[in-house]
C-alpha cells in the first residue's frame, strides 16, 4: 500500500488555517482516491473554521479519479463532484433514493473525513458523481449546494404545491442565490421570484440573475407568493414568509438557525398552509442538475464570484465571510 503524504490546510480555530502535511493511504475495496481541484466555500464551514477541525474540511469538492480499489468500475482520470453524504445504499432511505437521509451513513465528507481543501479524498466510489468533459472543474461545484441543495427545496415544496406561480425567497446569501437560479432556470422567467436580505449588496448581485430584489422587512412589493424559501435561518425571515405567504401556500426552510413560532389555527389549518424542512439533496437529483448546468453553464458560472488558490485559502475565507463575495472557490493548483 502506497501512503502518500501531501500538505493540506489545517484548521487550528479562531480563523487560524496552517498547512501541514497529512497522509492519504491507497483506496480499499469500492472506494477511489479523487485528486481535488476546487472546493466551493461555504457558510457551513464557519464551525470548523471557528472552532477547529482534526479533519481537513471541505464539503463542496470537484476533482479527477486518480486511483480506484477493487470492485470499482470508475476509469482513472473520470472528472466528477464528491457527495458529501457517504450514503450505505442499503437502508430504507436509501432502497427509495433519499440518499440524504441515510439511516446507516458511513462519513460526512468534510466533517467526519478529510474533505476537498486538502489535495487528496479518499471516497466511496457510490458518492462520486462523474460530470461530462464541456463542464469546467470550479463549475461544477455548482452541482453541489448551489443547484443541488436549492433544487432538492424546490423539489419538495413542488410535491406539496405543482402549481407554483409566484416564489419568495428570503436571504440572497449562496443558498438564496442557488435558490433563485434554480428557480429561474425550474420555471421560466415568467413568474414573479423575490429575494429579500438586508444587505444591498447581495441583492443588487442577485438581482443580476434575473429576479426582484427587495430590502429584508418591505414586503410591500411581493403579494401572496404560492412558495416561500427561508434561507437565512432567522426566526423574523420565517415568520415574515409565513405571513405573506397566499392560501395553500407552502414555507420551505432551508437553512439552519433559530426558531419558528406558529398559531396553528391561523398559520397552518385556515390557509392550509405547509412548512417543511430540507436537508441536502439526493444523489439521483445529480443528472437533472448536471443536464441544466450544461445548457445554462454561463448563467450558473456567474455564481462564482472568486476562484482563489489553496495557498491563499485564508484569504478566500475573509472574503467570504465579509459578505460581499457569491461562492468563493478554492482551487488546487497544479491539479491535473
Ligand atoms: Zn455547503
Ligand atoms: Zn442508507
Amino acid at each position: 500500500m502506497t501512503v502518500r503524504s501531501a500538505s493540506a490546510p489545517t484548521f487550528l480555530g479562531e480563523g487560524r488555517l496552517e498547512p501541514r502535511e497529512r497522509e492519504y493511504t491507497d483506496p480499499g475495496p469500492g472506494q477511489l482516491l479523487i485528486r481535488v481541484q476546487a472546493n466551493a466555500v461555504c457558510g457551513s464551514d464557519r464551525g470548523q473554521y471557528f472552532t477547529g477541525s482534526a479533519v481537513t474540511p471541505g464539503h463542496e469538492a470537484a476533482g479527477t479519479v486518480a486511483a480506484a480499489g477493487q470492485l470499482t468500475g470508475t476509469a482513472l482520470g473520470t472528472r466528477g463532484v464528491v457527495y458529501l453524504m457517504d450514503f450505505c445504499g442499503e437502508c430504507r432511505s436509501c432502497r427509495i433514493g433519499a440518499t440524504n437521509q441515510c439511516l446507516a451513513k458511513r462519513a460526512d465528507m468534510g466533517f467526519s473525513h478529510d474533505g476537498g481543501y486538502g489535495p487528496w479524498m479518499l471516497v466511496h466510489e457510490s458518492n462520486f458523481f462523474p460530470i461530462t468533459d464541456d463542464i469546467d472543474i470550479a463549475d461544477a461545484t455548482m452541482l453541489l449546494d448551489v443547484m443541488g441543495t436549492s433544487g432538492h427545496a424546490l423539489t419538495r415544496a413542488q410535491a406539496l404545491r405543482p402549481d407554483i406561480e409566484s416564489v419568495y425567497i428570503a436571504g440572497a446569501g449562496p443558498i438564496g442565490l442557488g435558490l433563485a437560479v434554480m428557480a429561474r432556470l425550474r420555471f421560466g422567467s415568467d413568474i414573479p421570484v423575490f429575494i429579500s436580505d438586508v444587505s444591498r449588496w447581495r441583492l443588487d448581485f442577485a438581482e443580476s440573475f434575473g429576479v426582484t430584489p427587495v430590502l429584508a422587512g418591505d414586503t410591500s412589493a411581493v403579494g401572496a407568493p404560492d412558495v416561500a424559501f427561508d434561507s437565512s435561518g432567522r426566526e423574523v425571515a420565517r415568520r415574515t414568509a409565513l405571513d405573506v405567504l397566499g392560501p395553500r401556500g407552502v414555507l420551505v426552510c432551508v437553512g439552519h438557525g433559530e426558531r419558528l413560532s406558529l398559531d396553528v389555527s391561523s398559520d397552518l389549518i385556515a390557509p392550509e398552509h405547509g412548512i417543511l424542512g430540507s436537508e441536502y439533496f439526493r444523489f439521483d437529483e445529480l443528472d437533472e442538475n448536471l443536464r441544466l448546468l450544461r445548457e445554462n453553464q454561463h448563467y450558473v458560472s456567474r455564481v462564482i464570484t472568486h476562484r482563489v488558490p489553496v495557498d491563499h485559502i485564508a484569504d478566500a475565507f475573509d472574503l467570504f465571510l465579509g459578505g460581499e463575495t457569491g461562492k468563493v472557490v478554492v482551487v488546487q493548483e497544479g491539479a491535473p
